[in-house]
């Protein structure tokens, strides 16, 4: 394995769930992880918890909607610490709803999250991995990128199918010639705050009794599996992580 100490990494939506787990593992290995959420007071207690564990944090307020803002946070990280190793773009929201709801605030907020977020972190961080002519992203589709569950993910499956192809597509282009990895990961039900966005009474319903029927992961066995990704020999793309809790189908 290659040892990852002293990398330096952008995780988005590191205020919780499994963003926040992988920056705690990755920091716990050494890596200087630069965490950027909105939630600006979730980062500053993380931080705290990363720098009493010794490891090296910074705490960026972005969103990742708003290219300028997302700009900003990456020029910062290349200020503070001249390199960029390591993306995760993680930030992402999933209120489901059935399409005659008509939810259509909702359908842009997840097009412009899980996808245009994903375009606008990658076309910040990118000329810099180019320079460096090295560096890994990983994008996190879900088990929803592979196969729709049923009435209600219509349009989170549509987003997280566009961040699969898109990573195929990125792996394809920036491999060889630039010397990047490309890591979609698809993990299956992990406990986190993402049913809270749900605001439809009986889809939110329906995701608390699966949760209670099948033991999720935890977002520590995601945060173990990008670790892993992370310290594949150079020479070695660990282009997809698709990760079941071992009782879902
Ligand atoms: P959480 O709700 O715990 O985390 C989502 C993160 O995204 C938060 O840190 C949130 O921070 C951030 N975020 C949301 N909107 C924005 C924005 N506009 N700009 C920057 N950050 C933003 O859920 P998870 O940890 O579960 O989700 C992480 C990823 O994993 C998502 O992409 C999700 O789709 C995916 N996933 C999750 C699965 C699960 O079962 N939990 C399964 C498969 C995939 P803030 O609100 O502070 O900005």
């Amino acid at each position: 394995m290659m040892s990852i100490d002293g990398k330096v990494a952008l995780i988005t939506g590191a205020s919780s769930g499994i963003g926040a787990a992988t920056a705690l593992k990755l920091a716990a290995a050494g890596v200087k992880v630069t965490i950027a959420a909105r939630r600006a007071d979730r980062l500053e207690a993380l931080k705290t918890e990363i720098v009493e564990k010794g490891g090296e944090a910074l705490a960026l307020e972005m969103d990742v909607t708003d290219m300028a803002s997302v700009e900003h946070g990456v020029k910062r990280l290349i200020e503070t610490y001249g390199s960029i190793d390591i993306l995760f773009n993680n930030a992402g929201i999933m209120p489901v709803s059935e399409i005659d709801q008509f939810k259509t605030g909702e359908w842009n907020a997840m097009v412009d999250i899980n996808i245009k977020g994903v375009l606008n972190t990658t076309a910040a961080v990118l000329p810099q991995m180019i320079e460096q002519h090295s560096g890994h992203v990983f994008n996190t589709s879900s088990i929803a990128g592979r196969k729709v569950f049923g009435p209600g993910f219509a349009v989170y499956s549509a987003t997280k199918f566009a961040v699969t192809a898109f990573s195929e597509g990125l792996r394809m282009e920036v491999g060889r010639k630039h010397n990047i990895r490309v890591t979609c990961i698809q993990p299956g039900g992990v406990t986190t705050e993402l049913p809270e966005q749900t605001t439809d009474p009986d889809k939110r319903r329906q995701l608390d009794a699966y949760r209670s029927q099948v033991r999720f992961l935890d977002s520590s066995d995601i945060a173990d599996a990008v670790v892993f990704a992370a310290q594949a020999p150079a020479h070695v793309n660990v282009a997809e992580l698709f990760i079941l809790p071992i009782e879902q189908a």
